[in-house]
């Protein structure tokens, strides 16, 4: 690790001040719990010179159902997610999911907008200052070439956020806030699937929240398999969303994290009015090998995380559809 760069911090009160400020200075990033930031920072991945700091702001930690909706401030922490009562009883895979991320520690400062909004991951590019330097920097940070995939023109880094898939199967949205202004865009169009650039944000624009739909009757989970149970980010991980009517599919929703540089849906248009079993297992495997692109972006395998990946799949439809059969 290297000594901290120089930095100066700023500590708006508001999130109207926070985006005045990121427009007048596009180099600054935010900071959340800083787990994700301040870690690559020391390895001398990034050297913003201003930071500015969300954790003032006490519109971002709010909970509020409007219309139905529940909105959830991007700067409420993992650990208070996990415990409160809405999201615990209406959106429980939610509540998992996060539960998955990191260790009790990091949870404690980690906040949602950081989970979603966090660096994408390499075996080249998560390594300290002499290091990467040895090896002729990569294509994601101060050199030209990726070391995955030699000839590529776009990095490969991988995004291993555990909170996005499943927001994006319960068919959440984000609120974006710039100055003088707000949109909303779905989960999955916060991201592209572009290793150094994944985050489709302005550069002075922050994540204000997280918009849940009204809660409803699917089935709703998040499998992830990783080194450590303890505390580990994710090698693989899938979410799924079913809504059984009787002994037929009425709605399957798939998300894969881990795999690719952006948390992705798998398509499932051919799974409908059908029964979940073998023959549909097959079709959701085949639609998850043509999505998922699994590289040497992480010690273990690309092998073994596919395989880890279909497994996590088929068991976790598997569950979700005798839940729902039993009512
Ligand atoms: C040992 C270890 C294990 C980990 N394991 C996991 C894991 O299992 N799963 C997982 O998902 N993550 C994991 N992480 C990564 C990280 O801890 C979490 O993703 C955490 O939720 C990040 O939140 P944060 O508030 O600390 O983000 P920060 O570090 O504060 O920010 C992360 C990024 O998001 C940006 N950002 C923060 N808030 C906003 C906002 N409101 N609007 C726009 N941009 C914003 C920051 O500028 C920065 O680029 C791990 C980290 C470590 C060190």
């Amino acid at each position: 690790m290297n000594l901290m760069p120089e930095l100066h911090v700023h500590h708006p009160a508001t999130l109207a001040e926070a985006v005045r400020l990121k427009a007048g200075l596009p180099e600054a990033r935010f900071v959340g719990g800083g787990t994700d930031l301040l870690v690559n920072l020391r390895r001398g991945l990034g050297e913003p010179g201003d930071l500015i700091d969300l954790g003032a702001i006490g519109e971002l930690a709010a909970v509020q159902r409007i219309d139905g909706e529940l909105w959830v401030g991007a700067g409420m922490t993992l650990a208070d997610l996990v415990r409160h009562p809405d999201i615990a009883g209406d959106y429980p895979a939610l509540a998992d999911a996060a539960r998955a991320v990191a260790g009790p520690t990091h949870r404690a400062s980690a906040t949602l907008g950081g989970n979603l909004c966090q660096d994408t991951r390499c075996i080249f590019y998560n390594q300290s200052e002499w290091w990467r330097q040895g090896n002729g920097y990569c294509l994601k940070y101060k050199g030209d070439k990726c070391h995955v995939v030699v000839k590529s023109d776009r990095c490969y880094a991988t995004y291993h956020g555990d909170i996005a898939p499943v927001l994006m199967v319960l068919g959440a949205q984000v609120a974006i806030a710039g100055p003088g202004r707000v949109r909303r865009i779905g989960v999955a169009e916060l991201y592209r699937e572009d290793g150094a650039q994944t985050l489709t944000l302005g550069a002075d624009e922050a994540l204000a929240a997280v918009v849940l739909p009204p809660p409803d009757a699917r089935r709703v989970g998040y499998a992830k398999a990783r080194v450590r149970d303890a505390v580990d980010f994710p090698l693989a991980g899938v979410a799924a969303a079913l809504r059984r009517e009787g002994d037929a599919i009425a709605e399957l929703r798939v998300a894969i994290t881990g795999t690719n540089s952006a948390p992705l849906m798998i398509d499932t248009a051919g799974l409908s009015a059908q029964p979940w079993g073998d023959a549909a297992a097959a079709k959701l495997a085949l639609s998850l090998r043509k999505t998922a692109n699994l590289l040497r972006t992480t010690v273990t395998t690309a092998k073994y995380r596919r395989r880890a990946m279909q497994k996590m799949a088929r068991q976790l439809v598997d569950r979700l559809w005798a839940e729902a059969g039993h009512g």
